[in-house]
């Protein structure tokens, strides 16, 4: 499946300064840049441009929201966006920059989209050791939001020319660094107050955390945390949703579409990206207001199958 139909030069750049100012350079203008990590190669965009963050859906054509793992230089940038604790600092000591990546709360006026996070109120986030990697995220110097650069539903790219196969055309360029040595995805941690939580088995083992931490890890079963799977459950909104909505019922706030304006729109042109970068800081926003929320048709073509995806879990009926 692909959401693309605009074709764009892709273009192939190497490791050099040249290079890099250049991959940094499209990243800041909201393009996707695909770059080697020591796990596979990620496709990323800025982590606070929203539509940015949209256009890796596209892309890759995924028919789902989940959150994304976001990347950068060093220990330091990572504790600007969540709040950090002694645990995360033993972790980043022992094992940034690696392949691990921990989920932490955010800070307040972090900056990240929530299209980012899905709309949850945790970051999980990683300091790769790649040399490309930590070469590019210094360069740019801000959050790169990365899920890895394949199609979706297709094998993860772990050499240049597996990402140019899938995704040649539809992403601004590719960082050719070599091929990936690790080909695991990164470890994920989270914490459940003392709590440390394996959400993911990855590239750092469970021993070696639990050696660093000196406790034992515990899987999300036994803790507050959702699993990975059903995340996104986990923020439904409180009141009742209905959807394919021309105008708002009594009791309700009306997100809007294009023709369709609402109390909050998730894109007046119609355009897709747009209404993707707001869809969840929307559905927050109209859910602050209290009341049922009531919903706008979007089409159901590129990004919208994704849209349409997240709003029918929450309409869904819950228990
Ligand atoms: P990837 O496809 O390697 O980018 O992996 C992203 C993974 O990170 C998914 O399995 C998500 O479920 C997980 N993830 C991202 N953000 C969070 C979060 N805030 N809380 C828990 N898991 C997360
Ligand atoms: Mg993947």
């Amino acid at each position: 499946m692909s959401f693309t139909s605009d074709h764009i030069d892709t273009e192939c750049l190497s490791e050099d300064t040249a290079g890099l100012t250049r991959a940094a350079a499209l990243l800041g203008k909201g393009a996707l840049v695909a770059f080697p990590t020591e796990t596979v190669y990620g496709l990323g965009a800025d982590a606070r441009q929203g539509e940015a963050v949209a256009a890796i859906y596209a892309a890759k054509g995924r028919p789902a929201f989940n959150p994304l793992i976001v990347h950068v230089a060093d220990t330091q940038s990572a504790k600007t966006y969540v709040e950090w604790t002694p645990a995360a600092q033993q972790l980043a000591d022992a094992f940034w920059p690696g392949p691990l990546t921990l989920v932490l709360p955010l800070r307040p006026s972090h900056g990240i989209s929530s299209l980012v996070t899905a709309g949850l109120d945790t970051l999980a986030i990683r300091v790769p050791a790649h040399p490309a990697a930590q070469a590019l995220l210094g360069a740019f110097g801000g959050p790169v939001a990365a899920p890895s650069a394949n199609p979706s539903g297709r094998i993860s790219p772990t050499t240049a020319e597996h990402v140019a196969t899938g995704l040649e055309g539809r992403i601004a360029a590719i960082l050719d660094g070599g091929p990936c040595n690790v080909g695991l995805e990164s470890t994920i941690i989270g914490f459940d107050g003392p709590k440390a939580v394996m959400l993911r088995e990855g590239g750092v083992s469970a021993e070696r955390i639990e050696q660093v931490l000196d406790q034992k890890l515990h899987t999300y079963a036994d803790t507050a945390i959702s699993a990975p799977g059903q995340l996104l459950s986990h923020y439904a909104p409180r009141g009742a949703v209905r959807l394919n909505a021309t105008q708002a019922h009594e009791g309700e706030h009306l997100l809007g579409f294009g023709e369709i304006a609402g109390t909050h729109t998730l894109s007046a042109s119609g355009d897709l990206a747009e209404a993707a970068a707001n869809l969840f800081g929307h559905l927050h926003k109209l859910d602050a207001l209290g009341g049922a929320i009531a919903i706008a048709p979007i089409p159901m073509t590129g990004l919208g199958r994704a849209i349409n995806d997240r709003l029918k879990r929450a309409a869904a009926p819950r228990d």
